[in-house]
């Protein structure tokens, strides 16, 4: 069985107990939450919220720069007031430098690419720097912002800076 049957069959399962078809669209606890991709995170379950309560983008990194699309999407026509950015320990943004890639996908496929993947070396400036991204985009409310570092050894979030 492969993994996209595997969900299939999940899914049934969840679908028979499902009662949360009547949410609204707004996110109730107005606010949007930028963090890495990483598998080892859940969101939900470490900060406590549920379904309909807040927007949630992931990316490599949990990187403003790639999230900007959506945080001006969700202030704009989806009113959230709030953002929460987590970056976190062990991340495997740490472990490679742009030209890195950039090098294997020319070797992989004789192409250049414009891409940034955005890596960093520094998990607290790179928290400050997304924070700032945010904040000092003209199209971006100003409004809260908090970063943190999300422990994946212990599950706990440490503040990094909040305005
Ligand atoms: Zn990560």
């Amino acid at each position: 069985m492969s993994l996209a049957e595997q969900f299939e069959s999940n899914n049934k399962s969840y679908v028979s107990t499902f009662t949360k078809g009547d949410l609204a669209l707004p996110p109730a606890k107005k606010a949007l939450i930028l963090v890495c991709m990483d598998a080892r995170i859940d969101p939900a379950k470490s900060l406590g919220f549920e379904e309909g309560d807040v927007h949630v983008v992931r990316n490599a990194g949990g990187r403003a720069k790639d999230a900007l699309r959506s945080i001006i999407i969700s202030q704009k026509l989806l009113g959230t007031r709030e953002i929460i950015v987590i970056h976190h320990t062990d991340c495997g943004m740490l472990t490679f430098k742009d030209e890195d890639l950039k090098s294997i996908l020319l070797k992989d496929t004789g192409q250049q690419t414009d891409l940034q993947f955005l890596p960093f070396s520094d998990l607290h400036q790179s928290v400050k720097d997304d924070v700032e991204i945010i904040k000092s985009n003209p199209f971006v409310l100003d409004i809260p912002i908090t970063g943190y570092i999300y422990d994946v050894k212990t599950g706990e979030i440490n503040k990094v800076s909040s305005d």
